[in-house]
């Protein structure tokens, strides 16, 4: 697996090359099409080497290097029209530089996308039994499966995340369309608690965070005090991705069954369109400017990346779409500040609380949720009167 790992990196590297060398040479940019057309030739050219493995993994470490190449070339039109636009306004163009895509090291590059029936097998455990994956040039692996493969399988993607190794199964499957609840709600993710939804349901953050940040704290200042190089600090770093894992887990696990809940229960669930990254890069600022609330933001943003919201979202959508669900995103401008009765702004004394010149203290999360359920055309959102 290590092997398959160290020549798709040698392929990412070789077409990335080739994608510079053309540009700096010619000024020509090399397309995927182009460089899938070569493989054939690749391979046999090198029979022990890329000849063994699997082409349409090929073709998937291509396309992916395409990806990256696509989203530089976004980023070099952005910069421009950010530059067009600051001079048409009369400012002077912020100096941005755009990193040209970079060559992966081979301990970095970890993983490598089967097309499932093609150099790759799923085989699925049953009963208490190991699952199976067999790939071309590999053969086949035990897997540990963490829980059912449901439709039918598409890719495999085999992954290695420090020590250990995954199998990623994704599937096609069918929508199955779950009874309808009669119960349609706005859901405000906030940083004190984790949701709020317009009848009043309260989901509170999960203290596992807490203290794992406190045991990842103190590993980070350990690992400080430790020499480059030295033993000590190679483990002390294991036992820090060994946390991170288990804190990932932990939240992957808390979203899935926050979002079960919500998608059982609800026939349509509004949220916010919310952008994480840009709150959480407005607060840092760049380099030449540093934001002027870096250290009191800090908190707050990590408290941001703590909720995961961004995961959250896509896992209920998900699991919304695979139930026959409706999501509605609606604008978040002032949702929690905006009375929810009258529509005044409101002021807003703490975090949590608003104050409605003619309806008084409000509560800022359930506020905002009522507010999200009005905005995606659901009524008031709150439970009906019994
Ligand atoms: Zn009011």
């Amino acid at each position: 697996m290590a092997r398959v790992l160290a020549d798709h990196c040698d392929l990412y590297n070789a077409a990335l090359q080739e994608r510079r060398e053309a540009w700096r040479m010619q000024r020509v940019s090399v397309s995927y099409g182009q460089q899938s057309a070569q493989l054939r030739e690749i391979r046999a050219a090198d029979p022990g080497g890329q000849g063994r493995h699997s082409f349409t993994a090929q073709q998937q470490t291509l396309r992916r290097l395409n990806t990256v190449f696509a989203a530089y070339f976004q980023r070099v039109r952005d910069a421009e029209h950010d530059r067009q636009r600051a001079r048409s306004n009369g400012e002077k163009p912020k100096e941005r530089r755009v990193g040209y895509p970079r060559f992966k090291p081979s301990q970095r590059f970890d993983q490598v996308l089967f097309v499932a029936g093609d150099g790759a097998k799923w085989e699925p455990a049953d009963d208490g039994r190991w699952a199976h994956a067999s790939f071309q040039a590999v053969g086949r692996v035990k897997v540990r499966q963490h829980r059912a493969v449901v439709g039918r399988v598409k890719t495999l993607q085999l992954k290695r995340e420090h020590r250990r190794w995954y199998v990623i199964v994704v599937t096609d499957a069918e929508a199955v369309p779950l009874p309808p609840t009669g119960r349609s709600v706005g859901v405000d993710v906030g940083v004190a608690r984790f949701l709020t939804t317009s009848d009043g349901h309260i989901v509170a953050n999960p203290r596992f965070l807490d203290a794992a940040h406190e045991a990842i704290a103190d590993l980070q200042r350990r690992k400080q005090r430790t020499r480059p190089g030295s033993g000590n600090r190679r483990r002390i770093r294991r036992r820090l991705a060994r946390q991170w894992r288990k804190v990932r887990n932990k939240r992957r696990d808390f979203h899935h069954k926050t979002a079960r809940a919500l998608v059982d229960t609800c026939d349509t669930l509004a949220l916010e369109a919310l952008r994480v990254d840009a709150m959480t890069a407005s607060a840092s600022g760049t380099r030449d400017q540093p934001g002027r609330n870096v250290a009191q933001k800090a908190g707050l943003n990590r408290s941001i990346l703590d909720v995961g919201w961004a995961q959250f979202t896509s896992i209920l959508t998900a699991k919304a779409e695979s139930a026959g669900r409706r999501v509605v995103r609606v604008n978040p401008s002032h949702t929690s500040v905006t009375c929810h009765t009258c529509g005044t702004r409101c002021t807003r004394p703490r975090q949590d609380t608003v104050v409605c010149p003619t309806h008084g203290m409000l509560d800022a999360d359930l506020n905002g949720a009522r507010n999200i359920a009005t905005r995606a055309g659901l009524g008031s959102g709150q439970a009906p009167a019994a």
